[in-house]
C-alpha cells in the first residue's frame, strides 16, 4: 500500500516523476543504457540538463540575465557560495531558525555579518517583520521556508540592496518575482527531486566582484561557463527533477502548484484550529504552506508518542515533529495529494474522539 508520506525532505515525490524516472534507470531515451550507467556528455543526457534549466525559467518567469545551476553539495554548500562568491565587507542576514544560523556562521567566515532581525528567542516562531535593511550591505540574505520551524515569508520583500534567498523547502510552491533577487538557492530533496543536486538561479552580473581567491569548484562563474557540466553533474537528480518540473507544467505551472498548496494546508490548520488537543506552533501570520507544525496541548502531551503510531497504522509516515520544537510535523510539499491531508485530519479526529 502506497504510504501517507509527510516527511519533510527526502521527500514525497509525484507519482510521474518517479515512474519516469524508474523507466530511465530501465532504459534512458532508448540508448538501451541504464540512466544509471550513461554518460552525462551523452546528447540524450546533455539534452536533459538543458531542458531541467529551461524548465525552471519557464516555470518561474526567470528574466533575461539570470543563470540556472544544478550543482552538488546541497544547500548546505550554499551557506559559503554565497558569501564566498557575493561578500566583499558586510552582509545582512535574517536569523530564523537552525537553516538560516547555519547559512549566517558561514557567511562569518568571510565578512561581517549583521542579523537584521531574528526570532530565536521565541523558538523560531514567528517570522520577524519591520526590521530596516541598510543601503550598505553587499547583500541581503533570508530564507524564506523555516522547514524545521513552520514559519513562511510568502512574499518577495523589497530591498535597497542585492537579495539572497534559501527557497529549499518552499521553491515551486507559488510564483515568484524572480526580477527582485540576485542568487537563489534550492536543495531538490523536497519540491524537486532526490536528495544529489542543488538549485542554484543566480543574476550573471552580480558574479565577479569579489577580491578573494575561489576555489574552481566554488566560483558560480565555473559552472556558468560549463553550462553545470564542469564535473560530473549528478545525473539522476537532475534527471528526476526534469521530470518534476514536467509534470508542474502539464498541472498548470507554479500558481496552479499554489492554489493546491493553499487548500491542502487551509483543511490541516483548520483541523487544528478547531480542534481542543492539537495546537499550532508557529504564529499565525508566519505560518508555513509547505510544513505544518503542531503539538498536544499540556492536557494530552503525554499522548503524542501514541498519537504517532496510531498514524502509522493507518499508513500516515513522517510526521514526527523535528527535536527542537517537538510535537508533530506535517510537510505537505507539492507532490502530496489531499487525499493524504485528508487522511491526516482523520486520524486527528479519530483519536481525539478516542480520548
Ligand atoms: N535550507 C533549508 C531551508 C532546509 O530545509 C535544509 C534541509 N533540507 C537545508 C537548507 C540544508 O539542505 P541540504 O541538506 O541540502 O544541505
Amino acid at each position: 500500500m502506497k504510504k501517507h508520506n509527510f516527511y519533510a525532505g527526502p521527500s514525497i515525490l509525484s507519482e510521474y516523476t518517479i515512474k519516469h524516472t524508474a523507466d530511465a534507470v530501465n532504459n534512458f531515451a532508448e540508448t538501451g543504457l541504464s540512466l544509471l550507467e550513461v554518460s552525462h556528455r551523452s546528447k540524450e543526457f546533455v539534452a536533459v540538463m538543458d531542458e531541467a534549466q529551461a524548465l525552471v525559467k519557464e516555470l518561474l518567469d526567470v528574466p533575461e540575465g539570470y543563470q540556472v545551476l544544478y550543482l552538488g553539495g546541497g544547500a548546505s554548500l550554499q551557506f559559503c557560495m554565497a558569501p564566498m562568491n557575493l561578500l566583499r565587507t558586510k552582509a545582512g542576514y535574517l536569523d530564523t531558525g537552525t537553516w538560516a544560523a547555519n547559512a549566517i556562521k558561514e557567511a562569518r567566515l568571510f565578512g561581517d555579518v549583521e542579523v537584521l532581525a531574528s526570532s530565536k528567542e521565541s523558538n523560531y516562531n514567528f517570522y520577524p517583520r519591520g526590521y530596516e535593511v541598510p543601503s550598505d550591505l553587499d547583500y541581503f540574505h533570508i530564507t524564506t521556508n523555516n522547514t524545521i520551524y513552520g514559519t513562511e515569508l510568502r512574499e518577495d520583500p523589497d530591498v535597497p540592496v542585492r537579495l539572497v534567498a534559501d527557497m529549499s523547502s518552499d521553491i515551486f510552491s507559488r510564483p515568484v518575482d524572480v526580477a527582485k533577487y540576485d542568487l537563489i538557492y534550492a536543495g531538490a530533496q523536497k519540491n524537486l527531486g532526490p536528495a544529489g543536486a542543488t538549485l542554484v538561479i543566480v543574476k550573471e552580473d552580480v558574479l565577479g566582484k569579489v577580491d578573494r581567491a575561489i576555489p574552481t569548484m566554488l566560483d558560480y562563474r565555473t559552472h556558468i561557463k560549463k553550462g553545470s557540466m564542469f564535473n560530473t553533474p549528478p545525473v539522476l537528480p537532475v534527471y528526476s527533477s526534469l521530470m518534476t518540473l514536467r509534470y508542474y507544467k502539464e498541472m498548470g505551472g507554479v500558481k496552479a502548484m499554489e492554489k493546491i498548496d493553499l487548500e491542502k494546508a487551509g483543511v490541516l490548520y483548520d483541523a487544528i484550529d478547531n480542534s481542543k488537543m492539537f495546537v499550532g506552533t508557529a504564529a499565525e501570520d508566519s505560518r508555513s504552506i509547505m510544513n505544518v507544525t503542531f503539538v498536544m496541548t499540556p492536557e494530552y502531551k503525554e499522548l503524542e508518542k501514541d498519537f504517532v503510531d496510531f498514524c502509522a497504522a493507518r499508513g500516515i509516515v513522517g510526521i514526527k515533529g523535528h527535536r527542537s520544537v517537538g510535537g508533530f510535523r506535517a510537510s505537505l510539499y507539492n507532490a502530496l495529494p489531499l487525499e493524504s491531508v485528508k487522511a491526516l485530519v482523520d486520524a486527528m479526529a479519530e483519536f481525539e474522539k478516542q480520548h
